[in-house]
């Protein structure tokens, strides 16, 4: 059940032992993420090849994917498309890429080998239900068709309403409630907009009430903020965030700095130059146009030189540098990417085969599991891998 990426890999694998292989898709095509992913390049994997630094790169889902990196991992997946002629590059991040920053050859090669193993790829087949049968199981497809299989894989990716879910109501399934992950915060107002495109090197953010940290690069934009510390952000606090209703305060210490080493620096700058303008004493990391709005911020007038700053005015620099607050109203999709947190709960199933505790014989793979990724290649990995499994466990288990 599902033509994206966990049901083609899982169809192949269960089809290369011989069996016959339906692949069930609700739309009029296959493949469709895989071929938007990326920005048409699709990020397919992570050069992360430790199967623990690679599994705590999931803020759900990690524990019970790190014994499974071990069988079935980055070094599998690069070798499973770079066999089927599609070689990998690496960026400076870590993110792989086929070579030719296409995503279509990334979709042909599963095209290819679904075709070379006989599946037999039904677009226009939603499945509306599933059933438990005596013999296996009875689907039933949007259009009043009826297929009875021996084995049902589910993947049919993240679903972000709870009533989507009901495909499966029969089979006592936990569903752990569905909830956007990988965000940008809408923040600020026209001041803060107009230094869209900016980035600041190294900040580190925290939410409200919350005691996690994330660090990394920060880019302002038309609405607000994003860059790679927001999405870590959102995607390890996306429950929390959620709880919320998307309103919350978030604190950013701008600069790699303790507050002793930013007053240090600020009473040196003093000494050496006090006619110098505060505006134009613009600490390293910081964007000259964003430090005038910090500083506007605090009313620290242009005109304002070093000498002149008294102590409510450094303390207030300090706060204003080292605990940011931005007021966030809101959020939206990072470049389109995003992806469900929450869905089918890992508990109720086998972890070694990916099998349902409730309904033997029905496999699960993908983003419609409880198991999500930050950006950078580990969604896909998580449907490489859990797919892997769900396939060659289903067909192991028929022979
Ligand atoms: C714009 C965008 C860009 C992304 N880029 C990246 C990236 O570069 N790297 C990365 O790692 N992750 C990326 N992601 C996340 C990644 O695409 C998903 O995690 C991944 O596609 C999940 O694979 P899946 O097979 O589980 O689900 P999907 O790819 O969503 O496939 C599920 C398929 O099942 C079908 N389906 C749904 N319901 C039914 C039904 N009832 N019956 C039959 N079929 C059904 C759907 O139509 C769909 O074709 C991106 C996501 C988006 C939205």
């Amino acid at each position: 059940m599902g033509g994206g990426a966990a049901g083609f890999f899982a169809a192949i694998h269960a089809a290369e032992t011989g069996r016959k292989v339906w692949l069930l898709e609700k739309s009029a095509r296959t493949l469709s993420k895989v071929i938007i992913s990326g920005g048409g390049r699709c990020n397919v994997t992570h050069d992360c090849r430790s199967p623990a630094a690679l599994a705590a790169c999931y803020p759900r889902g990690g524990a019970f994917l790190k014994p499974r990196f071990k069988r079935w991992g980055v070094e599998e997946t690069i070798h499973w498309f770079e066999s089927r002629g599609v070689p990998l590059k690496t960026e400076s991040d870590g993110r792989m890429f086929p070579q030719s920053d296409q995503s279509e050859h990334i979709a042909m090669a599963l095209e290819n080998a679904a075709r070379a193993n006989g599946v037999s790829v039904r677009t226009k087949h939603g499945v509306a239900k599933i059933e438990k049968t005596a013999k296996g199981f009875t689907v039933h497809l949007d259009n009043e068709q009826v297929i009875n299989a021996a084995r049902v894989i589910v993947a049919p990716g993240g679903l972000p309403k709870l009533s989507q879910y009901a495909f499966l109501e029969l089979s006592g399934h936990a569903i752990v409630p569905p909830l956007p992950s990988i965000f940008t915060f809408h923040t600020g107002g026209p001041a803060l907009h107009a230094l869209s495109g900016l980035s600041l090197s190294e900040v580190t953010l925290r939410a409200e009430g919350q005691k996690q940290t994330f660090g990394g690069p920060m880019l302002i934009t038309h609405w607000g903020l994003s860059g790679p510390a927001v999405l870590r952000c959102s995607a390890w606090m996306a429950r929390e965030l959620a709880a919320s209703g998307y309103r919350f305060n978030l604190y950013a210490r701008l600069l790699p700095l303790s507050e002793v080493e930013f007053r240090d620096w600020l009473e040196l700058a003093i000494r050496e130059h006090p006619k110098r303008r505060c505006h134009n004493q613009v600490p390293h990391g910081i964007p000259a146009r964003f430090w005038a709005y910090l500083l506007e911020g605090i009313e620290i007038s242009e005109t304002i030189t070093l000498a002149e700053l008294g102590k409510k005015h450094k303390n207030r620099l300090v706060e204003t540098v080292l605990n940011h607050r931005f007021a966030v109203e809101g959020k939206s999709a990072f470049k389109e990417e995003f992806v469900t947190a929450g869905g089918f709960a890992l508990d109720d199933l086998q972890p070694g085969t990916m099998e349902s505790r409730h309904w033997p014989g029905l496999y699960f793979a993908g983003e419609v599991l409880d198991i999500d990724g930050i950006t950078g290649g580990f969604n896909f990995q998580a449907a490489w891998t859990t797919a892997y499994f769900a396939g060659t466990e289903a067909a192991a288990s028929l022979l």
